[in-house]
């Protein structure tokens, strides 16, 4: 059956189908010829839910948008403390292959420009892992963001490479300062490898909604990376995932994303999607024209801009009944810190009719650490005036049980017959 969210992504890609400049990325032979009015999208909830429209089908190498997942596994295999070493989190403001590193640090400015990523793939698997090892762990890693098995354009890859002079000075500047062990040729070539990971914005959707979802693979369910590392990658997506277009991105769009030279955009939406735009022509700063316009659209339509969310909280309190012996306080909604000092602000004040309290969170659907946290300190401050209260959690939202103390508060199975 149609459903409107897949006509509104029909017209997201009609708004955007009618700007036709720009022009292809014409330092990589295959991606000079690749057909220019290609244009896709596909947006992946943290249900798993997918909708696509457009060339939803066609593949094209992931480029540079491989870069923030590059980065998430480095962060998986060798611990933030290695990683920061060799990477550091700051904003460049400058072409994606640019020559430069930092001031002080002679670490590359980030993981998103090229110097960063060259550095970045070195970690993977061990400075001294050969490049046939690292990229098969890199494939295996990819493939489990996107739930199949994900291939290498090797012909592409190769045509790069033998275009790769830029790229090769950038790995000799960073063997230079000591920044990577390997000769600059097995480290572009295993950068350029990774690259060149064949997807379809369908693949795309659901690898950053992995990143949106805390780590987890909406359509597998399997917990690929945990979830400081995918807030930790948002975060330098937020940052410098545009390039030297990331502040105006942010003003515009406000959506942590990452764009690649085929014609690529990644775009994730914290705790709710992953989008990912596909069209060939680019703008000046290496982006696509029509998946920024895309991205421009649906932020504005659908009001996904970061900084403009709606007002949490609020009603957390649904009901307090009593049944002459017990007291009941109804809850309801995301419990998150917001909707948890709600509720106690709201209930602590009052006189409740009896002794025996039971909180019940049937229309509670999750429960933020904050969220829990509160709601436990203010169980204990009922207690400390006299109460003995228990909770009923059906769907285990609690993220604790323990109070300050250490002790447990009670749990109870059922709620008193009304
Ligand atoms: N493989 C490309 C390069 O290194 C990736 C760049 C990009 O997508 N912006 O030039």
């Amino acid at each position: 059956m149609r459903t409107p969210v897949q006509d509104y992504l029909k017209k997201m890609l009609d708004v955007a189908r009618p700007n036709i400049s720009g022009s292809r990325a014409s330092y990589i032979p295959e991606l000079r010829d690749a057909t220019p009015d290609l244009l896709g999208m596909a947006i992946c909830t943290i249900d798993g839910n997918i909708y696509s429209a457009g060339d939803d089908q066609e593949m094209f190498t992931i480029q540079s948008i491989s870069k923030p997942f590059m980065y998430a596994l480095a962060l998986k295999d060798r611990g933030l403390d290695t990683v920061m070493e060799t990477v550091g989190t700051e904003p460049s403001g400058e072409d994606f292959n640019e020559l430069s590193l930092e001031g002080d640090t002679n670490r590359p400015m980030n993981p998103m420009i090229n110097a960063g990523a060259i550095a970045v793939n070195q970690l993977i698997n061990g400075e001294e892992s050969t490049t046939e090892d690292r990229i098969a762990l890199i494939l295996e890693f990819m493939s489990d963001l996107a739930g199949r098995e994900l291939e290498i354009d090797h012909g592409l890859c190769e045509s790069e490479f033998a275009g790769a002079d830029r790229n090769l000075s950038l790995a000799h500047m960073l063997r230079s300062y000591g920044i990577i062990n390997d000769t600059a040729h097995d480290a572009v070539f295993s950068y350029v490898q990774q690259c060149s990971i064949l997807v379809n914005v369908r693949d795309l959707a659901v690898m950053g909604a992995t990143l949106a979802n805390g780590g987890v693979q909406p359509r597998t369910g399997k917990q690929v990376l945990k979830p400081e590392i995918c807030r930790q990658v948002q975060s330098v997506m937020v940052s410098a995932g545009m390039y030297n277009g990331a502040g105006q991105w942010l003003f515009d769009v406000g959506i942590p994303a990452k764009s690649g030279v085929s014609g690529g955009i990644l775009g994730t939406l914290p705790g709710q999607l992953g989008i990912a735009t596909f069209s060939p022509r680019l703008d000046s700063k290496g982006n696509s024209v029509r998946g920024v316009r895309v991205f421009e659209q649906l932020s504005k339509d659908m009001g996904l801009h970061l900084m403009a969310t709606e007002p949490f909280g609020g009603d957390a309190l649904r009901e307090i009944t009593s049944d002459g012996y017990t007291t009941t306080i109804h809850v309801q909604g995301t419990l998150n810190f917001s909707a948890a000092e709600e509720l106690l602000w709201e209930v602590l004040p009052r006189e409740l009719p009896n002794e025996r309290i039971i909180v019940d969170l049937t229309e509670v659907r999750r429960a933020r650490v904050a969220g829990s946290r509160i709601l436990l300190d203010g169980i204990t401050a009922l207690e400390e005036s006299g109460a003995d209260v228990a909770v009923y959690d059906p769907h285990f939202v609690l993220k604790t049980h323990e109070r300050e103390d250490g002790t447990d508060i009670e749990i109870v199975d059922n709620l008193p017959v009304r």
